[in-house]
């Protein structure tokens, strides 16, 4: 009888601990979701911020673009149309039809220009890269 008592406080003892045991897991669990959870909530935040601010970049850089336009028109209207003829056929067979000089470059082909092409640019003339064909400018 006694050695009953014994046996079975002994298994009550050990299924304590192991409910313990189980308890534990449980709270670590959930504190581990707790902390995913407010990671989520800040992603979703900062998602939202981000998305926001492109929205806003959106909207500026159609307006950016609307404004382009029209003041691509009215430069259009003012330039000889041999000259644009001669423009759009470069831009349709090079993608770009002007080219910047940086360093005495042409930023078009990365060819070195010479002296001679770079006073011509200079003097505003309008100047073609020997190499890409595309016409050359100074910022
Ligand atoms: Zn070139």
């Amino acid at each position: 009888m006694q050695q009953e008592v014994k046996t079975l406080e002994s298994r009550r003892k050990q299924q304590e601990e192991e409910s313990l045991g189980v308890m534990t897991q449980i709270e670590t669990v959930e504190a581990e979701e707790s902390g995913q959870t407010i990671g989520l909530k800040n992603l979703e935040s900062e998602w939202r911020k981000e998305h926001a601010a492109l929205i806003e970049e959106a909207q500026r850089l159609k307006a950016l673009i609307t404004e382009l336009k029209g003041k691509r028109e009215t430069v259009v209207a003012q330039i000889d149309s041999q000259m644009l003829d001669y423009y759009n056929q470069l831009k349709a067979k090079k993608g770009t039809a002007v080219a910047k000089i940086e360093q005495g470059m042409c930023c078009g082909c990365r060819i070195s220009l010479s002296t001679a092409e770079l006073q011509r640019v200079r003097m505003g003339k309008i100047v073609e890269c020997s190499s890409c064909h595309r016409v050359l400018y100074l910022d």
